[in-house]
């Protein structure tokens, strides 16, 4: 494909940022067109696995990342009441020793951040704020983007990565329809210097509960513990990341778990809150010249911590398939198939972790521990994780 060939990118989040800067690196020219005033990410934490880490490095991220993520040192399960431990993985030295690369969590606005100022270094006019990407035309020739402001945009291929409520999915598909889990999620940020020592370590770890659980982990150089709590509850249907509830509320949904949990809960400044809906993986992305990545495709619940992982591998793989194929469509016809399969496991696998993580076999202590030796077994945690960490985006073929 020529080099002159000018990629739209609709949505300047982890997954268009990401395309941008690989798209840009093999010689294609792209504009992102992102609908907010600014170019930034909400104060939450963002796991990294090492699919995703591997193609970070393989960017050249890998200075900037591991100066700003924390190699974490390992994963635990805890119950919710008692207390008690189980590793989940070891990682730091083991995942480089496994995967070639470490585990690292980070805060989404410093993930954000390096990925745009990369991008920003290739072309400092790539990402144009305040364009909102309503819809699209397209021929044999080219593409034409249409934004709320009555812009017209031409370019040669547009890729809808403008997240769970794309504008693109809509032009393309039609609307989607998202059902409610009946579940809610909670987050927050904490200053790890208001914590006791015993919870300013370097490692992330999963509470799990009869009708709730945890993650959390440090981000930041382990300046900020990350908390994202989920309970299931009716009585909020909102999606928004950025609505606040209240402190109130927050303790109510964790009345009865062990102190550990009060302490972090009492720490949080702003707790957000928002509802958790499933949406059925597309099986098709593409249709001629506009294509679609990330959640605007595959948005899934976040009980593997892959949403934004698999946003970064569809970014790299998208610009080696439109680098390798001459013609647009076949391109991105090579790209959909080499991602299809798998981002539908990893959704459909991520929502089976829901009956895990919430379990009414935790009520009681007398089958609580018997049920985590069970379900967190080596082997079974190997066959949950091993196919997810080795991909690898960079090597897979197309
Ligand atoms: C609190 C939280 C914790 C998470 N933790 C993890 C985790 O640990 N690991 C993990 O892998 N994933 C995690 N995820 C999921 C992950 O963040 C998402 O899957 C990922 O951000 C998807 O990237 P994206 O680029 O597709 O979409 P987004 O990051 O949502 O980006 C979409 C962008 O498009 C813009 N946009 C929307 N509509 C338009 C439009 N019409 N025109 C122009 N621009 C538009 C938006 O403003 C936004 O900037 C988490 C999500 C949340 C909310």
């Amino acid at each position: 494909m020529s080099s002159k060939q000018h990629v739209l990118i609709a949505g300047g989040g982890i997954g268009g940022l990401t395309a941008a800067l690989a798209l840009l690196q093999k010689g294609f020219d792209v504009t992102v067109f992102e609908q907010a005033q600014a170019l930034r990410e909400i104060g939450a934490g963002v796991q990294l696995s090492p699919n995703g880490v591997r193609v970070l490095y393989a960017l050249g991220l890998k200075a900037e990342a591991d100066r700003l993520g924390v190699d974490a040192q390992g994963k635990e399960v805890r119950v919710w009441n008692s207390g008690k431990t189980w590793p989940l993985f070891n990682l730091g030295a083991e995942s480089i020793e496994r995967y070639g690369v470490p585990y690292l969590m980070m805060h989404r606005a410093d993930l954000h951040k390096i990925l745009l100022e990369s991008v920003l270094k290739l072309k400092p006019d790539a990402c144009e704020i305040n364009s909102r990407a309503v819809s699209f035309e397209q021929d044999g020739s080219g593409v034409t983007l249409q934004l709320e402001d009555g812009r017209s945009v031409a370019g040669d291929v547009l890729i809808g990565a403008d997240g769970l409520h794309s504008n693109i999915r809509k032009g393309l598909f039609g609307p989607d329809k998202p059902e409610f889990t009946g579940g809610c999620c909670w987050r927050g940020i904490i200053d790890m210097k208001r914590l006791p020592a015993h919870l300013r370590r370097p490692v992330g770890v999963n509470w799990i509960g009869p009708e709730g659980h945890v993650i959390l982990y440090p981000v930041r150089s382990g300046s900020l513990l990350n908390f994202v709590g989920h309970v299931e509850r009716e009585g909020w249907a909102s999606e928004s990341w950025t609505e606040e509830g209240s402190h109130e509320e927050l303790r109510r949904d964790y009345a009865g778990w062990h102190e550990d949990i009060q302490t972090i809960v009492g720490q949080i400044d702003t707790p957000y809150k928002w509802a958790l809906f499933l949406r059925e993986p597309l099986q098709k992305w593409s249709q001629g010249r506009v294509s679609l990545l990330g959640d605007a495709c595959h948005a899934t619940l976040p009980y593997l911590a892959q949403g934004a992982n698999m946003a970064i591998e569809d970014g790299l793989v998208l610009a080696r398939a439109l680098s390798e194929f001459d013609d647009v469509e076949a391109g991105l016809q090579r790209y959909e198939q080499a991602r299809v399969e798998r981002t539908t496991r990893i959704v459909n696998k991520s929502a089976e972790n829901l009956g895990r993580f919430h379990n009414h076999a935790l009520l009681d202590p007398a089958t609580a521990d018997g049920y985590v030796d069970k379900e967190w077994a080596p082997e079974k945690i190997r066959e949950r994780y091993e196919w997810i960490m080795s991909y690898d985006a960079v090597t897979t073929s197309l």
